[in-house]
């Protein structure tokens, strides 16, 4: 996962796109970095860390120019290595080009053996650096970026929205299934921003347009805004953990309010998996809105029992077990007096490896709590993500090892239910052949090595730009 952001149109611009970086900082944690066009050459900075950690002590004003991009990057493919931080940055024929991406290509290792065979280097471990080179190799060939975009969707696997500035142009893209988020909208001032999720948008105090669609390309020039559509498959393939986990609560992902997807998935898991309870808690924040959800459907009374430290990063990112169970103890901190005695609904989105719950359990029964329901807002775990959520492997996700009932054992909830799959895809209100589902089914859009594919096909179309905000039908 990442979080992408292009401006464009407005004085300042490295200014809004660190704050852009800042509403999308929960997509990566890693790194994160700028670049702008100041009309003559490309400026930057990145670096390893948190965005306030990252442009500490930095004259933004040095970032000069009134069009840029962002990144922050949560790594998928390639190492944490300097030169996988994006955006990427290169010259070509007098172009000066920047590009960040946010997805997963699974056919990253043949196009770079493509590549390598016909003598080209590569300095980075990163997949985005292939779409830099399809897109050089269109130029090369006398193509336009409209050609190179064309190509990159004809050439590329797996998931992909991208920013890419060039000159003081701003294009974007998003692969045909529509996998990963992007979106656009405009700034008071006449400014233009796409962006991965409409919140960074919000940031800006700009106004949300639309999606970018699943296959679209769009682009602000001198000559203004166009979009133009390359492929029109029947069936997408938006990423159903965008709704569940990745996506911040308040954006509208795709034409839907998140928070609201949330909040009707609690309601259904109340009536699919009831129960005689004192209270409904969250494990703060990422199962508030189902927590809400279950408790207005059961009625029974939301109460909060665990306090975040707001001050930690994720636990999921720390490197090892031992650490990450030292983590979680730190972030929550149980409230006795709502515990003690009390039979609780525990609400999370989603149970990966297993840790954290079994945490949380057992610090919530130490503060007293009789018993601990566990409800989780997404059916079982039980498949890798190779599309740019960063899921371990079979191995280590305790769904694909365990039926629910050793799950509910090895936690030490009392009772366990995840939402049907039924449910979740009624609670995000689109058909379930939009969504990729690769992590809950272990059928994925996309061809991938040993796994099963339940074929998507994509048509390609040519349709002419139009200047319209309105998607091309
Ligand atoms: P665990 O079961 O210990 O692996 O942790 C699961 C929790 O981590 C979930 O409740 C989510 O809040 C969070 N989570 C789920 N998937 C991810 C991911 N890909 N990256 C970071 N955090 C995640």
């Amino acid at each position: 996962m990442c979080g992408i952001v292009g401006i464009t149109g407005i004085a300042d611009v490295s200014f809004s796109i660190y704050y852009a970086l800042y509403a999308l900082q929960h997509r990566g944690q890693e790194s994160a970095g700028i670049a702008t066009f100041d009309t003559t050459s490309l400026c930057k900075h990145k670096g390893n860390g948190l965005v306030s950690e990252v442009f500490n002590g930095i004259n933004l004003s040095s970032l000069e120019g009134t069009i840029g991009i962002g990144h922050v990057r949560y790594p998928t493919t390639g190492e944490n290595r300097p030169e996988n931080i994006q955006p990427f940055l290169f010259e070509f024929r007098n172009h000066s080009i920047a590009i960040a991406h946010n997805g997963n290509l699974v056919n990253y290792q043949d196009i770079r053996t493509y590549f390598e065979d016909k003598g080209q280097i590569f300095w980075s471990t990163s997949d985005t650096e292939i779409i830099s080179k399809v897109i050089t190799e269109e130029i090369r060939c006398g193509g336009s970026m409209d050609d190179a975009i064309r190509q990159c969707m004809h050439l590329l696997k797996g998931s992909y929205s991208v920013v890419i500035m060039i000159d003081g142009d701003l294009y974007a893209f998003r692969d045909p299934y529509g996998i990963r988020p992007l979106c656009f909208g405009r700034t008071t001032d006449g400014g233009f921003i796409v962006a991965s999720e409409s919140v960074a948008i919000d940031a800006l105090g700009a106004t949300l347009e639309r999606d970018v669609c699943p296959g679209e390309m769009i682009c602000v020039t001198k000559d203004g805004f166009r979009s133009r559509r390359f492929t029109d498959a029947e069936h997408k393939a938006h990423c159903i953990f965008e709704y569940i986990y990745f996506s911040r609560a308040d954006s509208y992902v795709d034409g839907t309010l998140v928070y609201d997807v949330r909040r009707r998935i609690g309601g259904l898991i109340s009536e699919e998996a009831p129960v005689e309870a004192d209270a409904v808690c969250t494990v703060p924040d990422s199962g508030t809105a189902y927590a809400v959800g279950y408790s207005e459907r059961s009625g029974i009374p939301y109460v909060e029992c665990l306090i975040k430290n707001r001050y930690m990063g994720r636990t999921f990112i720390m490197p090892t077990q031992e650490l990450r169970e030292i983590a979680v103890r730190i972030k929550l901190n149980p409230i006795s007096d709502h515990l003690r005695g009390k039979s609780i609904v525990l609400v999370d989105d989603s149970i990966v490896r297993g840790t954290t719950s079994r945490r949380i359990i057992t610090i919530m029964r130490q503060a007293g709590a009789k018993e601990i329901h566990m409800r989780i807002g997404s059916p079982m775990i039980t498949a890798p993500c190779y599309l740019g959520v960063d899921m371990p492997t079979r191995n280590e996700l305790i769904g694909s090892r365990c039926g629910v009932e050793d799950v509910r054992n090895r936690i030490t909830a009392t009772t366990l239910h995840y939402i049907s799959l039924d449910a979740l895809v009624r609670s995000i209100g689109k058909p379930v052949s939009d969504l990729c589902t690769g992590c809950l089914t272990g059928k994925y859009p996309i061809e991938i090595r040993g796994e099963e594919c339940e074929s998507r096909p994509v048509d390609f179309v040519e349709s002419d730009f139009q200047t319209s905000l309105f998607p091309v039908e």
